[in-house]
């Protein structure tokens, strides 16, 4: 297939520099298409080590312009994206035999704090001896030295997703999963060829930009004419994760085996360990932790923290690895520089241009300075956005798979096997696209624009006008003849004037009943002009622009109770899901037992060992079995479908649940704080309504006050025989004037009185509402705790039921297969067993919902 749409930039690569130079030039006005060959940040930049930093061992190296450009995109991000970017606090322990010094550290993080332009952020210390305890179980044997200082860190890849986003929404599309295959730049554009899902399609495009990371050379392979490559090499990092409570904060730590510097980090409510460097040669997307690497992690997270002594490489849960672009060179990876290339197949005319390096922290730098660049190389176009003003939103990967097909119309995306979605990546979704929280965003939106709205009818207002009339007949005005008769006085000089000169001059005689007919003006008309009116007082203004703000409050403060609430909601389907799949599994293991017994109690009867009877009652139960786990199929379906309403996602979307029931509660903190329900969403959300009518109030007391505005006006007026408006010596004629305008309400039959009454009486119901609230979420507390606690406890008892029945089972099978207990009573142990289980689901579902009411009812919001 192709298509003739000419962009001025295609993107190869939706890595975090692919998608930063798409947002950046979208921003500038340009059109943009992203290709990307599997899914945004499936490259390096979802195996980075997570952190916006400066890169305070870059200063090491002395590469002091990267170290702080990187803290100003640090304090940018922090501010811009705070849902994915946030500061966390590093320590870096020193002991006897670390080859860096504690005054160098110190002279390290002071250069440090210097360059981030020693904000509160950059401030470092000491940590004292004392509080070494407190460090996640350091080794503190030899350990001279902790400093703590904060440093940023991020989930790459959604940052990669939120940076992408903020492109499409500038105009930057996005084709995925879509790989180059070949451009042709020997025309006056790049022609370029990619694959979705086989079908080939072309563009055409005014430069390419080559942002494939570490298959960048790969990608210049396919250009023709083929440009000259850079030569670099590919170092792999790699990163273990461990089933372990995260640390409190990052260690940054020296390996004992090479000194190179590793980081313990938290990741995901677990502990992740990197990196480490080594060479890789061979297709990037292979790359994987060599075995070598993941010990090495492991022996230095043994050495610093003995609580990770017997670690070994079975213990790692999850591990990946990313490669550096670095410029080639013979010495130790760690001290070749990170900055960013931009390489250009011609210097003159570039076509083509390829991204070499580069860090996570200064894509959006690198990238405005890129399109910056090679602006000259485009037409001019009108800029959009200033990316240093973009805020960036956390897009899940489920979500980027629905915002992309609404931005791509190439795309295809292929669903066919189920998405996995934990309990969290539930909510986040749902806090982005369930339709309650879509409402309430747009009702917060609609607020902020109401509040604009007041604000400016208070600015100045300018009105032009622009007449023309062309009189066809010019409107005739009558009068009495004697109206314009002579008076007496010029009669009398007529008269005389007349008998002087012998000429007998005399007036006309006029008909006192006759009329006379007059007409004014000129045929053709014109007159251009405008007035400026600008308010001056209005007690109602003062009183609405208020209204306004408290307004703009009020749906913030209803966006948030909507996310409590449809937290809770998506918490609750989740739950019911994961429930339903228990009962499925429960009864499809039951019946699988069932059915075996079955089959050994009919070749027993056919033996004749036991009554034919007894294989009667046990084909019932396997019947009954079957018929229940029909249903709670059906069941398990609609919960699925339930919860992908609830999360605002098309009810056919394939997902596949990746939480269990046990694994939630295990994870879940049971600890709640004690709060007070002045700060609670729904008491605040009425405290706003209550000030709202206090509001109204006051400006129904205002609008008896007068309205002041003053005015100017400034016309040019043309009065003509034939149309010639545009002829320029012809004379037009001013008029100006300016004035004040005072309105003030007189007499209103008593009406302003009852409104001002009726708005009293709203302010008692608002009051009343609020008091309401208050009691309402106070009962929901003690409710919640309630319903908590008694879960908590049925789910104790639920849990011994079922080991009991469990046990009298066994026990049962075991004497029925020797012939002791009938079929009855071991259909009796199934059922009670059966129904144990059963009650151990209810129980732990219930547990999980009094979890999520008791935290919605624990919510608060400072104001
Ligand atoms: C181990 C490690 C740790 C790091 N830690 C940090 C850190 O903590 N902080 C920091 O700031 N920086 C860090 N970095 C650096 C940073 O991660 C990288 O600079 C950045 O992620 C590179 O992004 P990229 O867009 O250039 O490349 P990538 O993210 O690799 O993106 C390239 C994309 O191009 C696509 N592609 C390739 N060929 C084609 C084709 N033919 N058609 C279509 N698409 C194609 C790939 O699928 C890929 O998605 C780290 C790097 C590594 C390796």
């Amino acid at each position: 297939m192709t298509s003739n749409k000419t962009y001025d930039y295609v993107i190869i690569g939706g890595g975090i520099h692919g998608v930063g130079v798409a947002q950046a030039a979208a921003a500038a006005g340009y059109s943009v298409l992203v290709l990307e060959q599997t899914a945004l940040a499936n490259g390096t930049s979802s195996k980075s080590s997570k952190l916006i930093h400066g890169g305070l061992r870059y200063l090491e190296t002395a590469q002091i312009k990267l170290v702080f450009e990187c803290l100003s995109e640090r304090a940018l991000l922090l501010e811009l994206a705070p849902d994915i970017v946030r500061l966390e606090p590093f320590y870096i322990p020193i002991y006897k035999n670390t080859t860096r010094r504690p005054w160098e550290i110190w002279t390290g993080l002071s250069l440090y704090s210097v360059l981030g332009k020693l904000k509160s952020d950059t401030r470092f210390e000491s940590i004292p001896e004392n509080k070494w305890s407190g460090l996640d179980g350091l080794a503190t044997e030899n350990l001279q030295a902790v400093f703590r200082y904060n440093d940023g860190a991020t989930d790459d890849a959604a940052l990669t997703r939120a940076v992408m986003k903020s492109a499409s929404t500038l105009g930057a599309e996005l084709v995925m999963p879509a790989t180059f295959i070949s451009s042709d730049a020997s025309k006056e554009m790049n022609v370029v060829n990619y694959s979705v899902n086989g079908t080939i399609h072309s563009c055409k495009c005014r430069l390419l930009v080559n942002a494939a990371g570490p298959w960048a050379n790969l990608v210049l392979d396919k250009v023709n004419p083929t440009p000259k490559k850079r030569e670099f090499d590919l170092i792999a990092g790699a990163h273990i994760v461990i089933d372990s409570p995260p640390p409190n904060g990052m260690f940054y730590v020296e390996a004992p085996q090479d000194r190179r510097a590793v980081f313990v980090m938290p990741w995901k409510g677990k502990t992740m360990i990197g990196t480490t460097e080594t060479a890789f040669n061979g297709d990037p997307s292979k790359v994987r932790p060599l075995e070598s690497e993941e010990t090495y992690l492991c022996e230095v997270a043994a050495h610093y923290f003995p609580k990770f002594k017997d670690l070994t490489r079975e213990n790692i849960d999850s591990s990946f690895a990313g490669l550096r672009v670095l410029p080639h060179a013979t010495g130790k990876a760690f001290s070749r520089p990170r900055e960013t290339t931009f390489h250009v197949d011609k210097k003159l005319a570039p076509r083509i241009i390829t991204i070499y390096g580069g860090k996570l922290t200064a894509f959006r730098i690198t990238s405005e300075k890129f399109v910056a660049k090679f602006a000259n190389m485009l037409p001019k176009r009108k800029r959009k956005a200033w990316t240093n003003k973009l805020k960036l939103k956390p897009v899940l990967s489920l979500i980027t798979a629905i915002f992309l097909s609404t931005i791509s119309t190439t795309t295809t995306l292929a669903q066919t096997s189920p998405t996995e979605l934990s309990l969290e990546g539930a909510l986040e979704i749902a806090k982005e696209s369930s339709y309650s929280m879509r409402i309430a965003k747009y009702r917060e939106l609609e607020a902020e624009t109401t509040r604009k709205q007041v604000l400016a009818s208070g600015l100045p207002h300018i009105n032009g006008t622009i007449d023309y009339n062309n009189f066809i007949e010019i409107p005739t005005q009558v009068a009495p003849a004697d109206a314009f008769a002579f008076p007496d006085y010029l009669n009398t000089y007529l008269y005389d004037l007349g008998v002087a000169t012998g000429v007998p001059i005399n007036a006309p005689p006029v008909d006192p009943n006759a009329i006379s007919e007059f007409q004014f003006g000129s045929p053709q008309s014109a007159s251009i002009g405008f007035t400026a009116t600008q308010l001056i007082f209005s007690g109602s203004y003062i009183v609405a622009l208020q209204v306004a703000k408290v307004f703009e409050e009020s749906k913030a403060i209803t966006t948030a109770k909507t996310e409590v609430e449809t937290i809770k909601a998506v918490s609750f389907a989740y739950h019911t899901c994961l429930a339903a799949a228990r009962n499925v599994e429960t009864l499809r293991s039951a019946l699988k037992l069932t059915e075996k017994v079955f089959q050994e109690t009919k070749a027993m009867a056919e033996e004749g060992f036991i009554e034919s009877n007894d294989v009667d009652v046990i084909e019932l139960s396997v019947r009954k079995l079957k018929h229940e786990l029909a249903n709670s199929e059906l069941q398990q379906e609609l919960t699925l479908s339930l919860l992908l309403f609830q999360i605002g996602l098309p009810v056919d979307t394939k997902i596949e649940l990746t939480d269990t029931m046990e694994g939630l509660r295990q994870k879940m903190n049971i600890e709640f704080e004690e709060i007070d329900v002045a700060e609670s969403p729904s008491v605040m959300e009425q405290r706003y309504l209550y000030e709202l009518s206090d509001w109204n109030f006051k400006s129904k007391k205002m609008s008896s006050l007068p309205t002041i505005s003053g005015f100017y006006t400034n016309s040019q007026n043309a009065q003509r025989d034939v149309f010639n408006m545009f002829d320029f010596n012809e004379k037009w004629y001013p008029t100006q004037l300016w004035g004040l305008q005072i309105k003030m309400p007189l007499f209103g039959s008593f009406e302003g009185k009852h409104i001002r009454k009726k708005a009293l009486v709203q302010t008692y119901l608002a009051a009343t509402a609020l008091e309401l609230a208050t009691q309402a979420a106070e009962l929901e507390l003690s409710a919640a705790r309630a319903e908590f606690k008694r879960a908590t406890s049925s789910i104790l008892e639920a849990e011994s039921n079922v080991q009991l029945a469990s046990r009298i089972y066994d026990n049962v099978t075991l004497a029925h297969n020797e012939g002791v207990k009938s079929s009855f009573e071991l259909t009796q142990a199934q059922n009670d067993l059966l129904s144990g289980e059963g009650i151990l689901i209810g129980s732990q579902l219930n547990w999980l919902n009094a979890h999520a009411r008791l935290k919605a009812a624990t919510t608060t919001i400072s104001k």
